[in-house]
């Protein structure tokens, strides 16, 4: 039995083009996330995880603007953990080649794509990796395979499930955060500086943990643990017509004293009465905790029991409606001055996505303010990629066409694989390269 175990996760199957790697703990709360699974399957083919998705999946997605976008440099791909965990399309698609390559069935579990016609993506996936330290610690006293299990990339989820402490967000050598998944990324490392994620001097006394994180984290628990079990039914519709049976029952159908009781604005608890708006995974914790009803129950079988009078939300997860009223106010004179310099730099060529990050304010927040100087800084940046993008075919083109020549006049036939060779590696792969090659041997009367 052992044999086989390690065959089928050395070898790959006859059928299959990368290694079958089985998921780790799928069907339990520490089931595998699907960029933990990519940094394995890429280490078990000796590649960087970047390479075993430009050599084996990307290509597979070649029209898709995410495998356009990485071509010219942007790294859309991998800063949106949507990408690899998330509900949408490019996920599935992701899931649907992987399984394809590596033929096998189970790695839609390795995302939230099993959740897609329940939860909404809203909110739901953290921006940055995070991870349990004494996780990762006691796998490694054990000598088991390190791994990053999914749970711990949802934004709600602050706390392990095992051994309820506070998950980690930054690395302890470099101090810095990541991304979910990165392009060197390997599970239990930082992806910066290739440490161990874990505190020499573990294990650190964690904060206690709060009633409501503790709810949060069991009750996601429950959830991720459904999802191989999971039948097909309109669960939102459930949910829309168990919250409107709820208020009509025991608010006298006025969806504003609900919306008092749990905590809940107003306007929110009348979109969802009127059927006009569904309540994000955030909401959906608050009122299953406050009324002590399953996460589960409320979603799969439309149930909200009675509100429970003593129970409320901590303040941290509550924003007051003043809070939400009052608009942060701009400093203009600073953010004029830093989009002027923006604009006027011959050095940088920043995009309104790193504009608004860095100034803290929504794009859509800048672009109402300051339209043409948005307008113009966006421009400068699309352009300085266009001619970057130039400059950098015109070079490559210089490249092949020169040595395809000197190859010639040397006496050496210059084909294809001689002149890749002479390259840079994957220099003919692109259209560009292939295209100058082919016009070179034509000039050159090699070419029938
Ligand atoms: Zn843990
Ligand atoms: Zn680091």
């Amino acid at each position: 039995m052992k044999t086989n175990f390690l065959q089928e996760i050395t070898h790959p199957t006859p059928r299959s083009v990368l290694f079958s790697l089985p998921p780790i703990g799928l069907g339990t709360v520490l089931s595998e996330g699907l960029p933990s699974y990519l940094s394995r399957l890429a280490k078990a083919h000796s590649l960087l995880l970047c390479v075993l998705l430009a050599k084996y999946i990307l290509p597979m997605l070649e029209n898709h603007s995410l495998t356009k976008s990485l071509d010219r440099g942007s790294g859309r791909l991998y800063e949106r953990p949507g990408n690899f965990l998330g509900l949408n399309d490019f996920t599935l698609k992701l899931v649907t080649i992987l399984e394809d390559l590596t033929v096998r069935n189970d790695l839609v579990f390795l995302t939230l794509l099993p959740f897609r016609h329940i939860i909404d993506q809203h909110g739901l996936l953290k921006e940055f990796r995070s991870w349990c330290p004494a996780c990762l610690e006691s796998w490694r006293k054990n000598q088991k395979e390190i791994y990053e299990p999914l749970i711990w990339s949802l934004q709600m989820i602050l706390v392990c499930p095992i051994h309820r402490c506070y998950l980690l967000t930054t690395c302890p050598t470099c101090k810095r955060t990541q991304h979910v998944i990165a392009r060197k990324m390997q599970a239990g490392y930082c992806s910066s500086c290739g440490s161990w994620l874990v505190y020499d001097e573990f294990p650190r006394s964690s904060p206690p943990v709060g009633a409501y994180d503790l709810w949060i984290m069991q009750n996601m628990a429950q959830l991720l643990e459904s999802a191989q079990t999971l039948p097909f039914v309109p669960f939102k519709d459930l949910v829309v017509e168990c919250l409107s049976r709820y208020i009509k029952d025991h608010f006298c159908n006025s969806a504003s004293s609900f919306a008092i009781s749990f905590q809940i604005p107003k306007a929110t608890a009348k979109r969802w009465n009127a059927v006009s708006s569904f309540p994000t995974l955030q909401h959906l914790f608050q009122l299953s905790y406050l009324s002590n009803t399953p996460l589960t129950d409320l979603i799969f079988k439309g149930v909200l029991k009675k509100r429970i009078k003593t129970r409320a939300m901590p303040a941290a997860y509550i924003r007051s409606s003043k809070e939400t009223s009052q608009r942060k106010t701009i400093d203009h004179e600073s953010v004029l001055r830093f989009l002027r310099n923006t604009l006027e730099s011959q050095a940088e060529h920043r995009t309104m996505e790193q504009v608004s990050k860095q100034l803290g304010y929504t794009k859509k927040t800048l672009y109402s303010h300051y339209p043409e100087l948005c307008k113009a800084i966006a421009a400068k940046a699309t352009n300085h990629r266009i001619s970057a993008r130039d400059a950098s075919i015109k070079q490559l083109t210089l490249f092949v066409e020169t040595t395809t020549r000197q190859l010639h006049f040397s006496g050496i036939y210059p084909s294809y694989d001689r002149v890749e060779a002479a390259s840079k590696k994957g220099i003919l792969r692109g259209k560009e390269g292939r295209k100058t090659w082919r016009t070179t041997m034509k000039q050159l009367r090699l070419w029938r």
